[in-house]
């Protein structure tokens, strides 16, 4: 996940949807499916079939007893790794995920784009200098540089460190206390508010200093700029991530510690100096060649109108990418997976899209909606997956108010596995952001994020920290949402 996203908090709305939704939800049922009572003047008319709803169901059943989406997680994640954009695993994970595509029957395009080619380097970091040192020893740091990041010269940089809590702190400091110093951007990731649910909301809050905090410090003179990890994980591990360097300022060599190794440097900061002898030698070599893989399952009245299912082929590179977000991948798979399985025809066209390049700076998207521009209005609607694994609760909808109404039937249907909540968002995911700015209904799944930040962006990123069971939970709210727009008896409002 980039940084833009804010998302719904899963926890306190949980007992409060219990109570709330699940009367109406039933209520609503009744008049919107076909009722041929000739009592009631004049029904709504029916947004879905009872077709449509039966093979919704069917759906729903073959989702939670398939183990096909956790299957292509454990390949991607396992069998391929880390494939951040431009490596060799980013580019095998193009051809697996288009071949196995084409293995159940999608007429698939490779859809060319240019991305950037980062390649980490070393990264080492150690305090030099600090009060109550022992004679000739250093202090380890664990860091990580950030994605762009430039690099220090091959022997590193040895300098002192100074912290910050936020940007007011930072404007507020002369040049000559910063200028030829590390800064260190410590604001904590609220470990309360994620537990609660609202986990992105505190990515939200932190990932600013990540992305602007190196051009920030540097429009002051800093020679290199560590944040503390954006995210949750008490295990001293670093959290990667893109940083997005400023054109007014020069681009100094960009890390993230661990949340750990932040309260030990501002700890011994408190007591007097330190310095540290940095070494990041990132490379940012020439772009590359690669694609977002498309797989369509034509449809069989409107072939022209396209529900989009997607989540990203790349990846950072300290983990294997399994929640972040093989997982997005291996559900809009499922989801047509399923669909052929079941041999179901869906009336508009189902595109499983593997966007390439979202994690540092969302080329694949960008070319998908250029590319696609002209057929924007024959867009339907857009979902993405890119926000882990977890239980999910319902449906994040970034719509007309009507879609909530309309979509209830298929929130009765995903109310069986506990997701059967509807609720309106600013936004859905990074890759469809294009399409929702052009007013194109967006979804994505509601899913419980109270552990996706201690392992996102991490070495921790692994097959092991997806529960099969909620996998299936996902692909059923995926392939059951994508199949009820395909076949809806009415256009969603736009
Ligand atoms: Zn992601």
């Amino acid at each position: 996940m980039s940084e833009s996203k804010k998302r719904f908090c899963a926890i306190c709305l949980l007992p409060l949807s219990l109570f709330l939704f699940a009367p109406r939800i039933d209520a609503q049922q009744t008049p919107v499916a076909e009722s041929n009572s000739s009592a009631s003047p004049s029904p709504t008319p029916a947004v879905f079939s009872l077709q449509t709803l039966a093979e919704l169901k069917r759906l729903q059943q073959a989702a939670l007893n398939s183990d096909y989406a956790y299957r292509q997680v454990a390949h991607l994640a396992n069998n391929i790794g880390p494939r951040l954009s431009g490596s060799a695993q980013a580019a095998k994970s193009v051809d697996y995920v288009a071949s196995e595509l084409k293995a159940i029957g999608c007429e698939v395009q490779l859809e060319r784009v240019m991305v950037p080619h980062w390649v980490r380097g070393e990264e080492t970091a150690a305090l030099v200098q600090f009060p109550g040192q022992a004679e000739n020893t250093t202090q380890k740091i664990v860091l990580c540089a950030l994605g762009a990041s430039v690099a220090t010269p091959a022997d590193g940089i040895v300098a002192e460190v100074i912290t910050v809590r936020n940007f007011d702190e930072m404007k507020a400091l002369p040049r000559d206390k910063v200028a030829g110093k590390i800064v260190l951007f410590n604001y904590p990731f609220d470990k309360q508010m994620a537990g609660e649910g609202h986990g992105d909301e505190a990515y939200g809050e932190a990932v600013v200093y990540r992305s602007g905090g190196p051009s920030a410090a540097a429009r002051q003179g800093a020679v290199a700029c560590l944040i503390r990890s954006v995210g949750g994980a008490d295990y001293r591990l670093p959290h990667t991530g893109q940083t997005d360097y400023a054109n007014d300022a020069p681009k100094i060599p960009a890390g993230a510690v661990t949340a750990e190794d932040a309260d030990l440097i501002v700890d011994l900061l408190r007591q007097g100096p330190v310095k540290m002898k940095l070494i990041l030698t990132p490379q940012q070599l020439p772009d590359v060649e690669s694609y977002n893989v498309i797989g369509d399952i034509k449809g069989s009245e409107h072939p022209e109108q396209v529900i989009i299912v997607s989540g990203h082929l790349d990846s950072w590179d300290l983990g294997t990418g399994a929640i972040d977000d093989a997982t997005g991948v291996g559900v809009s798979m499922e989801a047509a997976n399923l669909i052929q399985n079941l041999h179901l025809k869906p009336k508009r066209t189902i595109r499983a899209i593997a966007w390439m390049n979202e994690e540092n700076g969302s080329a694949g998207s960008k070319q998908y909606w250029k590319d696609h521009e002209k057929e924007a209005s024959n867009h339907f609607a857009a979902m993405e997956t890119d926000g882990g694994a977890g239980h999910p609760l319902g449906i994040n909808i970034k719509g007309k108010p009507e879609v909530k109404k309309m979509l209830a039937p298929v929130a009765a249907i995903l109310q069986e596995s506990g997701a059967g909540v509807l609720n309106f968002v600013e936004h859905c995911g990074a890759d469809i952001e294009p399409p929702e700015k052009a007013g194109v209904t967006a979804f994505s799944p509601i899913q419980d994020s109270r552990f996706y930040f201690n392992y996102h962006h991490t070495a921790a990123d692994t097959l092991d920290k997806i529960v099969p069971k909620e996998l299936a939970e996902d692909s059923a709210v995926v392939a059951v949402a994508a199949y009820g727009l395909a076949n809806m008896e009415q256009p969603l409002p736009r």
